[in-house]
């Protein structure tokens, strides 16, 4: 299996989020991707290959214009203003708010631009943001042009960036770019199979109402857990997109007994839906040491989650979300894709 990764992602570094009251260093780090490149070299995947360099034209089908055009500006807004370390949101148009209007400045502009404090801005930012989305493109081009399966090693990842929102170290939503590209070139139907701990709020967001598009997410109990705000059971797509987003929602502690049966009826589900390919949203923070998360999975399931995906039969791009036990981030993610070629 064909690797794409740049090492662009390497600028953006050293951004400091928001938790539990304290504002501490991203959970987000640059090392996350080194470790997954070493395991694949370790264990002979496939060749890692850099980039080509995509226009946004198919970025902007998935996400609002303005939202592209304001991610290149963030630091320079964010300077002008004479200030440096991480640029951060903290006011959001809630309930009762506006959330038609963008202002002006930068501090509400990233707050209309956002759904949490966990996107911050430096000053590689933006070129780590584009260098990701080059990624997941180049990878489903390799898919699209015949191969069996391909992996876009993406940082930062995207599943919590929504049309016009970045959240939860997400920008832009490097997963349903490629989906989006896949349906323009060829594909009648895509499946994404969200397989990341957190629900991928911003791919349900972009797909709901589309029926081209079939989003299945795997993932920890909203009532429990963040996005919080979305991944209930009952979200199952508007209009023409009704029945076609489908979401399982687990709770805290859950093993891979029980999280492979929602695996298993989300691969049935996927498998009726008969697309001509398959994107999954690879996170790999269901991992019992993952340090922000509560599921339970071992290293010995991850090999498993590739078989299962790989049974599908199906043309299949794998897409990096998220996974923050670092040093296990490799073996774990590797694992996922050393299982689906059945080694
Ligand atoms: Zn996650």
């Amino acid at each position: 299996m064909k690797t794409v990764f740049s090492p662009r992602h390497l600028g953006h570094s050293s951004q400091l989020e928001l938790v539990a009251g304290a504002i501490v260093p991203g959970f987000e780090l640059p090392s996350r991707p080194k470790f997954v490149a070493e395991r694949i070299q370790a264990v002979e995947l496939g060749p890692i290959l850099e980039p080509d360099v995509h226009e946004l034209s198919t970025a902007a089908k998935v996400h609002r214009q303005d939202y592209l055009d304001f991610l290149p500006t963030v630091w320079d807004r964010w300077t002008a203003e004479g200030r440096s370390g991480t640029a951060l949101p903290f006011t959001w148009p809630t309930r009762g708010l506006r959330g038609d209007v963008p202002p002006a400045f930068i501090d509400g502009l990233l707050g209309y631009y956002s759904f949490d404090a966990g996107a911050g801005f430096v000053e590689g930012t933006w070129d780590a943001i584009k260098s990701s989305h080059d990624v997941a493109l180049t990878a489903a081009g390799i898919v699209q042009a015949g191969e069996r399966s391909a992996f876009a090693l993406c940082r930062p990842p995207g599943h919590h960036a929504g049309a016009a929102f970045a959240g939860g170290y997400c920008y832009i939503n490097n997963a349903a770019v490629a989906a989006q590209w896949l349906r323009d070139n060829g594909a009648k139907r895509v499946s994404i199979l969200d397989v990341d701990y957190h629900h991928g709020n911003g791919t349900q967001e972009i797909f709901y109402s589309r029926a081209d598009v079939q989003v299945l997410n795997l993932h920890a109990d909203p009532m429990q857990e963040y996005p919080y705000f979305l991944g209930h059971a009952d979200e199952r797509g508007s209009g023409e997109g009704e029945g076609f987003n489908l979401n399982y929602p687990m709770p805290f502690g859950t093993n891979w007994a029980e999280w492979s049966m929602s695996l298993e009826d989300a691969c049935s589900r996927l498998k009726a839906y008969a697309p001509d390919v398959v994107v999954v949203s690879l996170g790999v923070d269901t991992f019992e040491k993952d340090p922000i998360s509560k599921f339970k999975l071992k290293t010995e399931d991850f090999p498993k989650i590739g078989a299962r995906i790989a049974a599908l039969g199906l043309p299949t791009l794998f897409v990096m979300e998220g996974g923050y036990a670092v040093e296990e981030i490799g073996v774990n993610a590797v694992g996922v894709l050393a299982g689906f070629e059945g080694a």
